[in-house]
């Protein structure tokens, strides 16, 4: 036996391995594996060649557990290594590419992702002995034995084995118990190991017998070595699509489309990626893509690699071009992977504009489930935004599906505001806005339903693409006002009794939000109020609520609404005969007295037109300042009679509540009033 001492500046650099790695540690058995069928694989090309003569025979690699003897153990039947392979691979060139990743691991900590390969030495991250017994496909080889503790030393010597290949045994370490169990390391196999290209046997199959299980003389094949995303698209089957889609995710609705990626030039890309039906809640959606390199499994964390919107998809990436031991920072500014996230992009652009050009009925039919996924995509990334023009749709409430196009030519005509704007009407809640979308169908207009998480952001996107539109929500004014036309009527009322009624209307609110009163003349078969939310603030208001933090400002404001009343309406007008009867004798008192007064002051003020400020007569200055205090007062006395009028006053209250529950928005005490109060004035 010959024993050695393993070249090192780091005296032992395993506890430092297992101190930095610790939550990686399960990686090891995916690089022992990995390297299993590297050199099963290697093997295979030389027989191909015609450089090894000898029956390959059966290739299976074996993982097999003993937890009696604490050691886990992996068998290959590949090329297996000569004595000299094993000083040059194992003990030189692994342990210093050990020692090289410790370096970059001290420089850049966490920097380092997960998936970093540590190679043969990750095995001393749970073991605390390895032995490896190989022997080299060669003719004449001999088998040899090499052991190392996990400190500088090992022994290697001549032994005995039968066949080629190789066979690794960790003595797995006191604190590393847990991969002792059958359970976990049929976890980090499935994990890992699933689509391996070599069968890999963990074990035997057990079965059932008598109320207990046993084992069986079949492998326990954890893998399948030939995944569907390996095969050429035209030799597999939808139906092979949607099998394989349950073998990934069990339980999960089934995917609404598939594309199979094949590329191979300027860089080398396989996989399937699957649209779910995505319905609310984009965040937990994320993170579903699987990476694999050759097959290997090495991340669902694909950030940084594939486009952000696109993490909402399904399935799995193959790509030996994306360098998977380096830093996120680093991955996302490689042109390699830049190449390739722009390119599945427009594959999935592509896909999807196939499918609605080709089955357009089946592609409406799944556009609800869809929709968050597209608006995501047009919203993040202008490329995408570009293809999806085309066939991203709009819904409308006869849940009709049109293209931005299509939808143009049917409203142009009845839906074009005097600023030549086309303006697309639409409901967030079909429901609550539905008296909001009766009016606006009666007058002849279409509504849509936008009523996904992103939408609000969707419609300022698309007024800022789509030039000649505008997107209001129905309730955003009384319907003679949502398309601004020429024709739109003046209410009749004066401003004095535009003044005096908003007193009485603003009294009878009751309620937190704010209210701006003002006055139109919609005709006697439109409700006498109307409650109207503006469009801008409104849409500002949920995108803040939606993003959080940069808009936070709009997101702090107090709800604020329009209390639009009619004032052809008799209701409206019997309020206001009302008012009059209660109130004209007192405010023709005070506006009696005001009179003089306002006409002292406004002579005054005449009288010093031409003259500057320093040339006005103190006298007149003191003048004016009692004149004003005096009619401020009166003015506040009018209001007060208003004021007591309104907040008293059933009509005003009642057709105010009206209107809120026209919108949904009546509720607790206020409801409870109303029902009492309607009660009374059927009575
Ligand atoms: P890497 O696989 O990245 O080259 P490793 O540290 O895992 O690094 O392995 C170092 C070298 O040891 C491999 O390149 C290979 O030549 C050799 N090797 C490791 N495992 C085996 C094996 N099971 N059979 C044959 N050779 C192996």
């Amino acid at each position: 036996m010959q024993k050695g001492k393993i070249n090192v500046t780091t005296e032992n650099i395993f506890p430092i391995i297992k101190k930095f790695l610790y939550s990686d540690h399960e990686i090891f058995l995916r690089e022992l594996v990995s390297n299993a069928v590297d050199a099963t694989q290697k093997l295979k090309t030389l027989a191909s060649i015609g450089e090894f003569k000898s029956e390959l025979g059966d290739q299976t690699i074996m993982v097999e557990l003993d937890k009696k003897k604490k050691t886990l153990k992996i068998t290959d039947k590949g090329i297996g290594m000569t004595a000299e392979e094993v000083e040059k691979y194992i003990t030189q060139i692994a342990f210093s590419s050990a020692e090289e990743f410790l370096e970059k691991y001290k420089e850049k900590g966490n920097a380092i992702i997960g998936h970093f390969g540590l190679g043969f030495y990750s095995a001393f991250m749970v073991s605390e002995k390895v032995e490896l017994v190989t022997k080299s496909h060669q003719e004449g080889a001999k088998a040899v034995k090499w052991v190392c503790d996990g400190s500088p030393e090992y022994s290697i010597e001549e032994t005995e084995k039968e066949g080629f290949g190789t066979e690794i045994t960790l003595f797995i370490d006191s604190e590393s118990k847990e991969f002792l169990e059958k359970d976990r390391i049929s976890g980090i196999l499935n994990k890992y190991c699933k689509f391996l290209p070599v069968e890999i046997a963990f074990g035997k199959k057990t079965e059932w017998k008598d109320g207990k299980e046993v084992e069986t003389d079949k492998l326990n094949i954890i893998n399948d070595p030939k995944p569907l995303w390996t095969v050429k698209p035209v030799d597999a089957k939808e139906e092979d699509y949607d099998k394989f889609y349950h073998k990934l995710y069990s339980g999960v609705d089934a995917p609404l489309f598939n594309i199979h990626l094949n590329v191979d030039y300027p860089f080398n890309l396989t996989g399937i990626l699957y649209f779910p039906k995505i319905k609310n809640n984009i965040e937990i959606q994320k993170n579903k893509i699987q990476l694999y390199s050759n097959q290997v499994f090495v991340t669902d964390s694909v950030e940084g690699i594939v486009p952000e919107f696109l993490m909402l998809l399904h399935g799995v990436l193959d790509s030996p071009d994306i360098p998977l031991n380096v830093s996120r920072s680093y991955l996302q500014s490689d042109s390699n992977v830049k190449k390739i996230s722009n390119h599945i992009m427009k594959k999935v652009a592509d896909r999807l504009e196939e499918i609605f050009k080709e089955k357009r009925s089946d592609y409406e039919k799944k556009w609800d489930d869809l929709k968050l996924f597209i608006t995501y995509g047009m919203i993040s990334e202008e490329k995408f935004y570009e293809k999806a023009v085309k066939f991203a749709l709009l819904k409308n409430t006869d849940n009709k599906y049109f293209t931005f196009d299509e939808y143009k030519e049917l409203i142009k005509s009845n839906q074009t505001d005097k600023n030549k704007s086309i303006v697309h009407l639409y409901a967030s809640d079909i429901e609550k806005q539905h008296s909001f979308i009766e009016k606006a169908k009666a007058k002849g207009y279409d509504v849509l339903v936008l009523d996904g998480q992103l939408d609000s952001h969707f419609v300022n996107q698309l007024e800022q693409k789509l030039s000649d539109c505008r997107f209001v929500r129905v309730d955003a004014d009384v319907v003679d006002k949502l398309i601004e036309k020429d024709d739109v009527k003046a209410s009749h009322l004066t401003a004095e009794q535009k003044a005096e009624m908003s007193e009485v209307f603003e009294s009878a609110i009751v309620s937190s939000d704010n209210y701006i009163v003002s006055f139109e003349a919609l005709g006697e078969s439109e409700s006498p109020v109307i409650i109207t939310q503006n469009e801008f603030m409104r849409r500002m208001k949920d995108m803040s609520q939606l993003s959080g933090g940069a808009d936070a400002f709009y997101g702090s404001l107090p709800n604020s609404y329009n209390l639009v009343v009619n004032s052809d309406h008799p209701l409206v007008n019997k309020l206001m005969e009302q008012k009059d009867k209660k109130l004209s004798k007192k405010i023709d008192e005070v506006k009696s007295k005001l009179s003089p007064l306002t006409e002292e002051k406004d002579n005054l003020k005449k009288s010093h037109e031409k003259l500057k400020n320093e040339e006005i007569p103190q006298a007149d200055k003191d003048r004016i300042a009692e004149l004003e205090k005096e009619i401020s007062s009166l003015e506040e006395n009018k209001r007060e009679f208003l004021k007591d009028f309104g907040s008293n006053n059933k009509l005003a209250k009642q057709m105010i509540d009206l209107s809120l529950l026209a919108n949904n928005m009546l509720s607790g005490k206020a409801l409870t009033d109303f029902v009492k109060r309607s009660v009374e004035l059927i009575k």
